[in-house]
């Protein structure tokens, strides 16, 4: 479960981590109140689930009250990348010296918790790689011995920060981020997170280290052990079907592994009932109706990815007033901009199949796999979750007899 930027500071101030001030608003109004409680300036920015708000506009500094009311309405009116906003969190502004990255990621390749620190924060890290090797740190941390001083001390000598550099309550700067450090593995490790990351960590005009972003996500499979936690993944399940209903799809969340998108309730019904049958089981459904167009099967698939709960998915259409090819192309605006890390198995008959198949096979969407038919896709499906996650691309077999 991905945790908005407030939430995840929530953990962080739990966890001794640094961060400024802040309160939730949902409104102008709110926002102008908090602004006033924390002291201007501040920052108002969008609780979304995606990054780059940046970028996006969805982050803004205001100086005075009007400026926060005028920026919270058009943040509160904006979408970013199909994201809509319900919220902004408004922060005490700092004046940054440095923005610095620190993150610490469950490396499934390598199977081990991966620390890694950049002394240049915003930056591609790749390119801080190659250009100056000596301010990135990458090292895996022993989950028994747990994170060591020696890597602490890397990171802060990878930072280049002056020696007599202190925040204003005297703490050394440098001692401020070795503390930052171990707090961040320590909440790694207890939330049973996946994903601990601080992009940017910055260090003040006044010589403290603040965290400024958080992100933050935790093992699904770990949250019957973080109640509070679990209770707001429901109130999350509760979030996506008031985005599909407003988007007109049907949508309802089950317990299971197999993300579902069909085309009318009886298929969408049925292909459930099948992958029950096939020894599987649905995570979730998504009705897109008669005569979908691109966009709104594009919401579907945005919708059902939202959770992150699915191991496999499966679109299976017959196209009556629905168009194969306007399906296809809904799903190749998803998944050629976006890497999904599951097998995606996609069934398209009736209405435009063929010019359908062909949209699809123009996109070559890796982990894309067109079935021939409903039961093929299916099987395909229930294959496709239970394999181990990254087996790459399912093989189609040859037809059952029961084809249709
Ligand atoms: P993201 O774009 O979604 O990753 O959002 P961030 O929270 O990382 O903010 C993006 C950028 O906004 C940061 O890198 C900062 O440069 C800037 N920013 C955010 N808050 C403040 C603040 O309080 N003061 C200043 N000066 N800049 C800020
Ligand atoms: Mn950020």
């Amino acid at each position: 479960m991905d945790l908005l930027e407030h939430r995840g500071k929530s953990l962080f101030a739990g966890a001794g981590l640094p961060v400024l001030p802040s309160r939730l608003a949902c409104s102008p109004a709110e926002a102008q109140a908090a602004a006033v409680a924390i002291g201007l300036p501040v920052a108002v920015k969008a609780q979304v689930k995606t990054g780059g708000r940046g970028k996006a506009g969805g982050i803004r500094l205001c100086a005075t009250a009007d400026e926060v009311v005028a920026a919270t309405a058009d943040i509160l009116a904006m979408n970013i990348r199909g994201h809509g906003v319900t919220c902004v969190l408004v922060e005490q502004a700092v004046a940054i010296a440095r923005e610095l990255y620190l993150a610490i990621s469950c490396a499934r390749t390598h199977r081990v918790p991966l620390l890694v620190f950049s002394a240049e924060g915003g930056v591609d890290i790749e390119e801080v790689a190659r250009r100056k090797p000596g301010a990135l740190v990458r090292t895996a941390v022993d989950p028994l011995l747990g994170l060591c001083d020696y890597q602490v001390r890397d990171v802060v000598a990878a930072a280049g920060l002056d020696g007599e550099l202190a925040g204003p309550d005297g703490t050394p700067t440098k001692q401020a981020l070795a503390g930052v450090v171990r707090a961040l593995w320590r909440l790694y490790h207890e939330s049973d997170a996946t994903l601990c990351e601080i992009n940017p960590l910055v260090v003040t005009a006044a010589g403290a280290v603040v965290c400024l972003d958080s992100k933050v996500t935790i093992d699904d499979n770990a949250l019957f052990r973080h109640a509070d936690l679990k209770a707001e993944a429901h109130a999350a399940k509760e979030d996506r079907e008031a985005r599909a209903h407003e988007a007109g799809l049907s949508f309802v969340a089950l317990e299971g592994d197999i993300g579902v998108l069909g085309n009318g309730a009886g298929l969408v019904m049925s292909t459930i009932d099948q992958i029950a049958a096939a020894g599987g089981s649905a995570a979730d459904f998504c009705d897109i109706g008669g005569g979908a167009r691109a966009d709104k099967v594009a919401t579907a698939l945005d919708v059902i990815l939202s959770a992150g709960t699915a191991r496999a998915l499966l679109v299976s259409i017959f196209g009556g007033i629905t168009r194969c090819d306007e399906v296809a192309r809904g799903l190749v605006q998803v998944l050629g901009h976006r890497r999904v890390d599951v097998p995606v198995v996609v069934r398209l008959d009736g209405n435009a199949a063929a010019e359908g198949r062909t949209v699809l096979a123009d996109a070559q969407i890796l982990g894309l796999t067109v079935a021939a038919g409903a039961t093929e896709a299916v099987r395909l499906a229930v294959a496709g979750a239970a394999a181990p996650a990254g087996a790459g691309a399912l093989q189609a077999g040859p037809k059952t007899p029961r084809e249709d």
